[in-house]
């Protein structure tokens, strides 16, 4: 029948280009970020970095991992980012920044570039991965971004596990505390300090996701809102596009949209994900005197890492390469 023979034509005709697409998309990604900053000095800051590089590497090889065995992008940025705020290493979820009142406030934000949805949380206390947290914003209510005690209350009405504030202290955030509060006259996160995490992944079936989690800057007024948990700042996904998240001086990165500022240059002026990346950062960030940096990964697996401070901890996998992980300029990534 007629009828018959249409319906089993179409297919056919769709094979070519559904078949390079799909043939495009079984590469697969992933790229984090530990934050972006001025380099320290001396025996403990080399340590440091070391055990930085092994977080990065351990996180990138299970998400590698996943992602070759068919997981979701945005299943593995939500586990990426999970992974770095259990270390009290980086600056989210258990080693997070102290504010100027000696407490934590943390947020952090998800994006899925299949459908654009997003989830984000803000001025969090005692939620131990709030990465989860802004995923099931997401997925469980009608809004993209919740805070405060309206987010805890929705944490804890959703069975999350709560923590106390001793969870979150570490001694050398009580250090960084100390001796910013002597130096007053520098506006909090002025010079920014790393720690900050964030993953963008490009999974087999061609979908990105984003995902970003902080602690803030220390010393920041109670009460402060940075980049990380606002869509579009510090974090952005597309599909028509690519995958972004940002590190630096939240403030700026807010004030020029960066992560969907990245995304806009690749879908309005065809820009490709490094160049786009670049401008933001180099260009309207810099111009601005925002400092910091951001990570990116496109449709195609091309990825971007691009920083204006000395060093961004930063690592990526992909189908074609093994983990690499790197801190400073010209180290391959
Ligand atoms: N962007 C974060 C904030 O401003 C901090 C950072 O990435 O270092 O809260």
């Amino acid at each position: 029948m007629p009828m018959k023979r249409r319906l089993r034509e179409r297919p056919a005709a769709a094979a070519g280009p559904e078949r390079r697409r799909r043939r495009a998309a079984a590469g697969w990604a992933l790229v984090v970020h530990g934050g972006a900053g001025e380099p320290g000095q001396g025996a403990s800051e080399e340590r440091h970095e070391r055990a930085v590089r092994e977080a990065l590497a351990r996180v990138l090889e299970e998400g590698g991992a996943a992602l070759a065995a068919g997981a979701s992008s945005l299943d593995v940025v939500e586990q990426a980012v999970r992974a770095l705020e259990d270390s009290p290493l980086f600056n989210a979820g258990r080693g997070a920044v102290f504010n100027a009142h000696g407490e934590h406030e943390l947020e952090a934000s998800i994006m899925d570039g299949r459908t654009l949805r997003a989830g984000a949380v803000a001025n969090l206390r005692g939620i131990k991965n709030p990465v989860t947290l802004a995923r099931w914003v997401m997925e469980r209510t009608p809004h993209v971004c919740l805070e405060g005690e309206g987010a805890v209350a929705f944490a804890r009405a959703q069975g999350m596990e709560l923590v106390g504030p001793d969870y979150f202290w570490t001694e050398h955030r009580w250090k960084a505390l100390k001796a910013a509060r002597l130096h007053t006259q520098e506006e909090p996160g002025a010079t920014p300090e790393h720690g900050t995490v964030g993953a963008v992944a490009l999974d087999r079936r061609g979908d990105l996701a984003a995902a970003t989690s902080t602690g803030g800057r220390t010393n920041k007024l109670a009460g402060r809102v940075g980049d990380s948990s606002i869509i579009g700042a510090g974090t952005y996904a597309s599909n028509a596009s690519c995958a972004v998240s940002c590190t630096g001086h939240g403030e700026y990165f807010i004030r020029v949209a960066a992560a969907r500022d990245v995304c806009a240059l690749m879908e309005y002026a065809g820009e490709d994900v490094r160049s786009a990346a670049a401008r933001v950062v180099h260009r309207r960030l810099g111009r601005l005197g925002g400092k910091g940096g951001l990570i990116a990964v496109d449709r195609g697996g091309e990825i971007a890492c691009v920083f204006n401070t000395a060093t961004m901890y930063r690592g990526a996998v992909t189908r074609d390469s093994d983990v690499r992980v790197a801190v400073r300029r010209g180290q391959g990534l």
